[in-house]
């Protein structure tokens, strides 16, 4: 393993001489330490990525040998996906099955964006036989990006094949929490020989180092995924150098579920949209049910049998289908959430409790019923295996409990009818909107999120525009 901070095309020796441990959350046992970078190796980062910004080597770089050097990096994911899923598995608890996914998803998004290198074209306005107006896409310069741990390697991929395209060069902190199977990428770009300076990684906790990269003079644009909390300190940090940012937030994703919907269909969603994937640990997590009291009590029978019949267990283990926690904390805090709902008089129809598997941070897949709108359970992220479920009497009124959070990043709509999906979609204040599944996804599809689940949109053509800038430039002819 892979332990060391990846800066100027190799990895480096540690300076600070500091470690931090990595912990399984299946077990507590120690996955392997990573080496944590501190002043001397942020200012090497900054230093390299600075000097490849200003050699313009991906500016100059042939759109051809950009595409080769993306897909070289995809093959190259690929050939490690067994290995790295394992080790991603182990640091972050999500089934090895859906790791070696997370890999493959990760080698797809660079294919994607390299077949992108030679077709992003600028703009010519027409104004007249006199002047000539073209509009360019531009980088920001020195792109800081900062990642999650719930799905490192695939956030990984897709800001930085964005960036690349732009042409921003980068520096990435993985999370502290499952920082190694990112070191991959280190290895990758060894081996693929991605010129130096261009892609820099350094490993750090987000108070310490996170806190420093943000701060640093040399940062020209800021890609933040993670928490509101942290993002708005992102933003106090920077609003005297007023640094752009890109922000990817949290959610409090509702699904509605007419009464004319296939209920099977939306039990099911229901199941992957909150407790198997990541054990409710993703940020479009389908945390919130509004569902039509017509058909609630078949929905609500279905949805409680087959959460009975989950498996709960370790990522190594190829049936769990609902993982650990990714931490102590993490577990703490869903179980004090769980608390405050039962508090607020809601009413939990199963789970509700820690599990005990070992050292494991395990928690039951829960479902709260007769849940207040105004509840904490009802309004803030839970991140963890954790439902609520309302009902509605129209469609105005489902409009208006989806939209009654300050989250804005995905929602869903079950029903049998195009033209009310069209007209929820329509009204609902949120940047993704599924119908009739959830997780209709694709490396090609934008998204990203409204009110305080952030700005900037990732994924597809729109995501590459959303890392950039554009610059006008106006001829007069003669
Ligand atoms: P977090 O905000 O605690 O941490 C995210 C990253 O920020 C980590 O790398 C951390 O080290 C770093 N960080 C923490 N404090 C910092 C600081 N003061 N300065 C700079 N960096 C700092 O989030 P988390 O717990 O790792 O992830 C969970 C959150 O991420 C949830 O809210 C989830 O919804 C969100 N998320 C959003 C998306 C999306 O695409 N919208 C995707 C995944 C996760």
């Amino acid at each position: 393993m892979e332990v060391r901070n990846f800066i100027n095309g190799r990895f480096i020796n540690s300076l600070s001489k500091k470690t931090i441990p990595v912990l399984n959350p299946a077990n507590q046992k120690i996955v392997g330490s990573i080496e944590e970078a501190l002043d001397d190796e942020i200012n090497l980062a900054y230093d390299a990525a600075r000097q490849a910004f200003d050699k313009r080597i991906l500016l100059d770089m042939n759109a051809q040998e950009k595409s080769r050097m993306m897909r070289a990096i995809a093959a190259k994911l690929r050939e490690k996906k067994d290995e790295g899923g394992k080790i991603l598995s182990q640091e972050n608890g999500k089934t090895v099955a859906q790791c070696i996914g997370e890999f493959e998803g990760a080698a797809n998004t660079f294919d994607f964006y390299a077949g992108l290198t030679d077709k992003i074209e600028h703009k010519l306005i027409p104004s007249g036989n006199d002047t000539q107006n073209s509009v360019v896409l531009e980088p920001f310069g020195i792109s800081l990006q900062i990642v999650p741990w719930n799905y490192p390697v695939s956030i990984f991929s897709g800001m930085v094949a964005q960036n690349l395209i732009v042409g921003n060069t980068i520096i990435i902190k993985p999370p502290e929490l499952c920082p190694i199977s990112s070191n991959f990428y280190g290895k990758i770009f060894e081996e693929v020989g991605v010129p130096e300076g261009l892609i820099n990684i350094v490993h750090g906790y987000g108070e310490v180092t996170g806190r420093k990269l943000v701060q640093h003079p040399e940062v020209d644009y800021i890609v933040f995924t993670g928490s509101p909390e942290v993002a708005s300190e992102i933003l106090k940090l920077t609003s005297d150098r007023i640094i752009p940012t890109h922000f990817e937030l949290g959610g409090k994703s509702a699904a509605i579920i007419y009464p004319d919907a296939n209920i099977d269909n939306a039990v099911d969603s229901t199941l992957k949209g909150i407790f198997r994937p990541n054990a409710g640990q993703i940020c479009v997590a389908m945390s919130r049910v509004i569902v039509h009291p017509k058909i609630k009590d078949e929905y609500m029978t279905k949805l409680i049998a087959k959460t009975k019949e989950l498996k709960i267990g370790p990522g190594e283990n190829e049936d769990s289908e609902v993982t650990p926690l990714i931490s102590p904390q993490q577990l703490k805090r869903v179980s004090n959430y769980v608390k405050s709902g039962i508090q607020s008089g809601a009413s939990v129809a199963i789970g509700g409790e820690e599990v005990e598997i070992g050292e494991g941070n395990f928690y039951q897949p829960t479902i709260f019923d007769n849940v207040k709108t105004d509840a904490t359970i009802a309004q803030e992220e839970i991140f963890g295996p954790v439902t609520t479920v309302f009902d509605f009497n129209d469609e105005e009124e489902a409009i208006q409990i989806a939209n009654s959070t300050k989250y804005g990043l995905a929602s869903g709509v079950f029903t049998a009818d195009d033209q009310k999906a069209k007209w929820t979609a329509d009204r609902i204040q949120a940047g993704i909107i599924w119908q009739n599944d959830w997780f209709v996804d694709g490396v090609n599809l934008p998204g990203g999120g409204y009110k305080r689940s952030g700005y900037g949109r990732d994924g597809g053509v729109d995501g590459i525009y959303s890392h950039g800038q554009t610059k006008r430039i106006s001829k007069r002819l003669y």
